[in-house]
């Protein structure tokens, strides 16, 4: 086995990914108290919001609002995910408040045009003039790909069609691609062998897994992905977002389950576990519902020493 990353690099996606996806419209005001939180917590890159139309994802139309409240330390890189041209001309308008900008696509024809309504070849278009207008504002740009290791429509997409989207994002001006397992379709041995072909055939992108626990295998998928080198990872707190497609389908790796893993293997992410399940149990009370991680339900590994003298189990 390889050697392991010393530390490796977690963007929160949850204040996106995860609020997008849930059936209620969260309050401005508690949006922008808990992206705080979370920065409270040492994440050094939070994913803040999408400008998507309102009519679309009305979860994400107070985008400009929520750019506007917030008040982030100047350590923590602020993202925010654009669709096209528009989205980034919607974003410009509070330049000030994030420093990079996430475009998106799928590796699937089917799943492109149902998400977005264009082909791959008119989405890569796009996003090369998206692309080309956030570097002149000094943004930096990361590309997408969603469903890159499987599609529901399409079942496996091959991969060297992925690295191909790759290429033509990282040639448009994107320095990180974040790799897409959309509705949880990936194993450790794929994401191990597509990792290695990445790195080699992309030594200057920094690349980004992005697992969902959809079949619970998300934290294999981490595993095997460390394991050839990858750095950068994306997350969201109590496992909440996700893909509507399967129904009922869950969300991407919890944040706490990644960092609580990595730090058990001595893999630091600068981020303090404790204060990461305060602020997701702020969101357990708002949504009035328990979240998904397991270790917001379990705790910290150190915890397990306390307050259990019984039941004996095994
Ligand atoms: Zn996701």
């Amino acid at each position: 086995m390889s050697e392991l990353p010393a530390q490796v690099r977690i963007r929160e996606v949850g204040p996106r990914d995860g609020f997008q996806n849930e059936p209620e419209v969260i309050p401005t005001a508690d949006k922008v108290a808990l992206i705080e939180a979370l920065a409270h917590a040492g994440l050094r890159r939070i994913e803040l919001t999408s400008f998507v139309r309102a009519d679309v994802i009305p979860q994400l139309a107070d985008a400009a609002e929520v750019l506007d409240a917030v008040r982030l330390p100047e350590e923590v890189s602020a993202s925010v995910l654009v669709p096209n041209e528009r989205g980034l001309e919607r974003a410009l308008e509070h330049r000030a408040k994030f420093q990079e900008i996430n475009g998106f696509l799928s590796a699937s024809e089917t799943h492109n045009a149902k998400n977005v309504g264009r082909s791959i070849e008119e989405s890569l278009s796009g996003l090369g003039r998206t692309f080309a207008r956030a570097r002149t504002e000094g943004l930096r740009c990361e590309g997408v790909i969603s469903t890159a290791f499987g599609c529901p429509y399409e079942g496996r997409v091959p991969p060297e069609r992925v690295l191909g989207i790759a290429q033509r994002l990282a040639d448009a001006g994107a320095v990180e691609i974040g790799f897409g397992d959309t509705t949880g379709m990936a194993n450790p041995l794929q994401v191990r062998d597509f990792f290695a072909a990445a790195r080699a055939g992309l030594p200057d992108v920094e690349l980004t897994a992005h697992f969902h626990n959809t079949r619970g295998q998300g934290l294999a998928n981490v595993l095997a992905a460390l394991e050839v080198g990858v750095e950068s990872f994306e997350s969201s707190f109590g496992e909440l977002g996700g893909c509507p497609v399967p129904v009922g389908a869950t969300g991407n790796i919890a944040t706490e389950d990644l960092v609580s893993m990595l730090h058990e293997m001595g893999i630091a992410t600068g981020i303090d576990l404790v204060t990461l399940i305060d602020a997701s149990c702020q969101v357990e009370r708002l949504l009035g519902r328990r979240l998904g991680s397991h270790v917001l339900t379990a705790g910290p590994v150190q915890w397990s020493h306390r307050d259990q003298a019984e039941p004996a189990t095994t």
